[in-house]
């Protein structure tokens, strides 16, 4: 059976997460400095801690969430879910463990469920922060969820 998809607006100007682990959080600041005039054409988002480096480092606005480790990465994911997030910049430590692990695998998990463009690393971000349809209108596919929720209407609700 074939999978029915809508499409969902993305604007030119996007909302971009911006997220390091500690190890990692030199690499996304060196990276942010490089394409600071392409990052200034949208909105960003960071957690706590990254966001604060990041402010600093670029002299440019950041929506501050929690920090990580206090639910910064689900309030991302929960704005991913609500249609109010664009664009994931996320440089997870693969060679940590950390307490809030579940919540990093939630946030890589709804930006799949959403198809929201999603960077773990450097060569990644470089890639899709070159885009050219990072200055476009964009019309983002997805899944049309509503038949999943019909069915499990269906199938749960007496
Ligand atoms: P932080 O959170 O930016 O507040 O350090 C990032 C994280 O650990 O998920």
């Amino acid at each position: 059976m074939g999978m029915e998809y809508k499409k969902l607006e993305m604007e030119r100007k996007k909302k971009i997460a911006l997220v390091a682990h500690d190890n990692k959080k030199r690499d996304l600041l060196e990276w942010a400095k490089f394409n600071r005039t392409l990052l200034a054409q949208h909105e960003l988002y960071a957690t706590g801690t990254t966001g604060a480096l990041l402010e600093k480092e670029l002299d440019l606005h950041i929506i501050k969430l929690q920090s990580g480790p206090l639910g910064g990465d689900l309030q991302i994911g929960a704005k991913i879910a609500e249609g109010a997030m664009d664009f994931l910049i996320f440089f997870w430590d693969p060679l940590e463990s950390f307490p809030h692990d579940p919540d990093v695998k939630a946030l890589l998990r709804v930006a799949v469920v959403w198809n929201i463009p999603v960077a773990c690393n450097w060569a990644s971000a470089d890639f899709m922060i070159s885009s050219p349809m990072m200055s476009e209108e964009y019309q983002r596919l997805l899944p049309d969820y509503e038949n999943y929720r019909e069915r499990m209407k269906r199938e749960h609700v007496a």
